[in-house]
């Protein structure tokens, strides 16, 4: 499942890629994937909106595009010399090059096509690639003769890429994001008015981009609680967390309802940061306590954002890929090794279901007994 980071920063590859454009052609190959009961052609994407976990697409018509990537989605963007040219292949320094750079990228990676040593690339700035929607101010690397000479991959897509031959995606990070598509995990190909074309690739098939007036969805929207990086998310969050009295505090942080976006990893970081063992009960914890939570929920979130997402078990893939976020992870998934404040070593337990790691020095339990035992 990707976590609230991951979300982001595909959120911010579909701003840069896909606002502004039109979609042209809707290639639906798994029906279940996409909900959209009126066409969608000729509709311009207006923004890339995230709530928690959605991703929301305005659309100008007054719909939106929701998006849920839940398990196994990813959405990929390939231009048209990506799609039209065979030459959009990865070239780098081989499996292990790839292998970082979806790891490091985790919610979004990207390749690109360099141009020829000294040659100057017309692809340089964001105006220049929105020339390249049909005004020809923005010709081809065929057309000018410079020759994609390498495919690079880049750990997050830069603010003033070069777009035109790139080709960029995030989500669950399965070789989907770098191969040539469609694949067998393709379920829906937006073509868009530039030529480029949006993949919605989802290997499990549990996610799913529904067309619905913009209304509802951003009453799904409000169904979440706050996003932790909020600056108004304390109060919101006190008042929602105070309703679990009962609950453990690692229960209520994974309730959706409570706070958004947050997962098994940040769950784990922020409680451990916090120095709160994951479970106490909610109505054994200071307010004091609940703040410290929620901010180290926060920064571990900004931090992960930086980098790009993270990458959490169900996103290893078959060679064993995992996320950059797990490098500088501070408890999960360290047991066994010595915390990184006090020494003492890092336990896994189980706490709300969920596999949990935590000090058993910096963490104490002080409202039950037995941490495992707690359900
Ligand atoms: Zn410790």
């Amino acid at each position: 499942m990707p976590e609230l980071p991951e979300v982001e920063t595909v959120r911010r590859g579909l701003e840069q890629l896909v606002v502004g454009r039109r979609i042209v052609g809707v290639d639906v190959l798994n029906p279940g994937s996409l909900d959209a009961p009126l066409p969608l052609d000729g509709l311009q994407v207006t923004t890339a909106r995230r709530r928690a976990k959605m991703l929301m697409l305005d659309l100008d018509d007054g719909r939106c595009l929701a998006i849920h990537l839940k398990m196994t989605g990813q959405l990929v963007v390939r231009n048209r010399t990506c799609v039209d040219e065979s030459d959009c292949v990865q070239v780098g320094s081989g499996a292990d090059r790839q292998m970082e750079g979806v790891s490091v990228a985790g919610g979004g990676m990207g390749c690109g096509l360099q141009p020829a040593q000294g040659a100057q690339t017309p692809y340089s700035t964001r105006n220049q690639v929105s020339g390249y929607a049909g005004q020809a101010s923005a010709p081809s690397p065929a057309q000018t003769g410079v020759p994609p000479t390498a495919v690079t991959f880049v750990e997050n897509l830069p603010a003033d890429a070069s777009l035109v031959g790139y080709h960029w995606g995030g989500g669950h990070p399965s070789d989907s994001l770098i191969d040539e598509l469609p694949d067998r995990s393709t379920r829906v190909i937006f073509d868009l008015d530039d030529g480029a074309r949006l993949f919605f690739n989802d290997q499990r098939k549990f996610g799913w981009i529904r067309a619905v007036p913009r209304d509802v969805a951003d009453g799904w929207a409000s169904a979440y609680g706050p996003e932790p990086m909020d600056d108004d998310a304390w109060p919101r969050f006190r008042a929602l967390v105070r309703r679990h009295a009962k609950a453990t505090i690692k229960a209520a942080l994974l309730d959706q309802h409570v706070v958004a976006g947050i997962g098994n990893i940040y769950a784990d970081e922020a409680l451990w940061g916090a120095g709160v063992h994951p479970a106490s009960r909610v109505g054994a914890l200071s307010d004091r306590a609940l703040h410290r939570v929620l901010d180290e929920a926060a920064a571990v979130m900004e931090m992960s954002i930086d980098l790009g997402g993270s990458t959490a078990r169900n996103y290893v893939d078959a060679e064993g890929r995992r996320g950059a976020y797990l490098d500088f992870a501070r408890v999960f998934r360290r047991e066994g090794k010595p915390c990184l404040r006090c020494g003492t070593t890092i336990v896994k337990t189980r706490v709300a279901g969920r596999g949990t790691h935590l000090c058993p020095k910096c963490q104490r339990v002080r409202n039950v007994q037995q941490a495992h035992q707690v359900h």
